[in-house]
């Protein structure tokens, strides 16, 4: 029996389309840097652009609805597209994926044309405000305050760790929204007590803090102090930010799955044993480098299978309970235990970064190391996925239901 994949002529062709797109489009310089602290803005401002380009092709956000400037593509096309992008260093979408799914589900017909099309059509972006300083893995015990002031809300309060490119100071300044939660009303019982509110930035009252942190520069410090909000910028009800949350949660907690599933890290690591000669043979070669490596290789290919096992599940409306979570947890430990099988393997040259010419693979595990580190947390942590888990099968004190999300309920999922 032939297991090997095999694509139509159509498919063949659509694939040497997005090729020769790449070869006219993307010089070698505007490619994704290795160490992401080295994106610079000429290359922010480049990307920008190509991303309209791209939307305006269907290729940005390949399977989301063409409507509202999706490519209304299928999963076929977005893993090809993937594909390609991923061999080329393409830079992916700055708009704010996350966003995507609580405005299909939850958002009227309105705001998906003011908010939900300038995101696919990559013309603007929003950043994820969610942690504060006293809630991260409680995230419900969110101390952002919304009063209603007139038709408007006047949201005050701090966030911590916001994830997004550019820099604060660059051009065109982004984000143009920050999405996330605040209490509408403080005699509520939790949960029920939320507003889910998009943020014009700039706004006066407002302030954007680089953190910089082991990743690099991508993470924020957020500071509202009555910061006006127009009240069609409230997605689902006053008292339903919880319920928008979820349906978002549903999808970054590996609901969503990945159309392909790569990893750089460990090809390089198989290279390094192939490659790398150690007292004459390769270093492949040694038993206990074998055994590391080999498990790395595993761990990967498991992951994988998770991910477009949820994938297709998504793309197909089928009920998805645990699988996303199950995904999720994995993909975060594994790449963990792929760190540390990485400095086993390659002792200190996995500790050479960018800036040294004898690094392995451009410095490539240097990243991963600083990246990982705080792997177990950005998302949310493992351990809440874990009780997330547990409630998902039953063996918690409270037993818990999948969110809506653009692919259980009607809300078109594009393809
Ligand atoms: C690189 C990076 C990018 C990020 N990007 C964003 C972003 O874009 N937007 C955003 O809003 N946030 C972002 N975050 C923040 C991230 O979501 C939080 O770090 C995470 O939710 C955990 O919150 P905390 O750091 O406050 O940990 P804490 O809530 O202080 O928890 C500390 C530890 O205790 C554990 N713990 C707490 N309660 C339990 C429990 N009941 N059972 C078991 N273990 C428990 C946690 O798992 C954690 O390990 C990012 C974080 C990182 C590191």
């Amino acid at each position: 029996m032939d297991f090997a994949i095999s694509y139509t002529k159509e498919q063949d062709q659509f694939r040497q389309e997005i090729r020769d797109w790449i070869a006219e489009n993307v010089p070698e310089d505007m490619k994704e840097p290795i160490d992401g602290r080295d994106f610079t803005e000429g290359q922010y401002r480049f990307w920008r652009e190509k991303h309209k380009e791209l939307a305006a092709k269907g290729w940005l956000y390949p399977t989301q609805p063409k409507e509202y400037g999706g490519g209304g593509l299928n999963g076929e096309h977005e893993t090809i597209i993937l594909e390609e992008f991923d061999r080329a260093r393409v830079v992916r979408s700055f708009s704010g994926a996350l966003v995507i799914p609580p405005l299909l589900v939850w958002g009227t017909e309105e705001q998906k044309q003011k908010f939900l099309v300038p995101f696919l059509t990559g013309e603007k972006a929003t950043w994820q405000r969610l942690t504060e300083p006293q809630s991260g893995a409680d995230l419900a015990n969110v101390q952002a305050k919304a009063v209603r002031d007139g038709d408007d809300w006047l949201l005050s309060g701090q966030n911590v760790f916001i994830s997004g490119r550019p820099r604060p100071e660059w051009t065109p300044s982004g984000p143009n929204y920050l999405h996330g939660m605040a209490v509408t009303d403080t005699d509520a019982p939790r949960h029920r007590n939320l507003g889910f509110f998009l943020v014009p930035v700039p706004s006066p009252g407002l302030e954007i803090r680089e953190m910089n942190l082991l990743p690099g520069h991508d993470q924020h410090a957020v500071f509202m102090d009555n910061v006006r909000v127009p009240g069609d910028h409230l997605i689902g009800g006053d008292h339903q930010g919880w319920q928008v949350f979820q349906t978002l949660g549903e999808v970054e907690h590996g609901g969503g799955g990945s159309a392909f599933p790569s990893d750089e890290a460990v090809d390089n690591l198989i290279a390094y044993n192939q490659q790398t000669k150690l007292r004459g043979s390769s270093v492949g070669s040694d038993p206990l480098a074998q055994q590391v490596t080999m498990n790395a290789y595993i761990d990967a290919h498991v992951d994988g299978l998770f991910a477009k096992r949820t994938y297709w599940m998504y793309e197909n409306r089928k009920d998805i309970v645990f699988e996303g979570n199950v995904a999720n947890v994995h993909n975060r430990d594994y790449e963990c235990r792929n760190a540390i099988r990485m400095r086993e393997v390659m002792g200190m040259y996995s500790l050479l970064d960018v800036q040294e010419p004898g690094a392995p693979h451009g410095g490539a595990q240097e990243v991963y190391q600083r990246d990982k580190a705080g792997q177990r947390h950005a998302g949310g942590s493992t351990n809440i996925a874990r009780v997330i888990l547990a409630r998902r099968l039953g063996i918690s004190r409270t037993q818990e239901r999948p969110a809506p999300t653009p692919s259980s309920t009607a809300a078109n999922s594009g393809s």
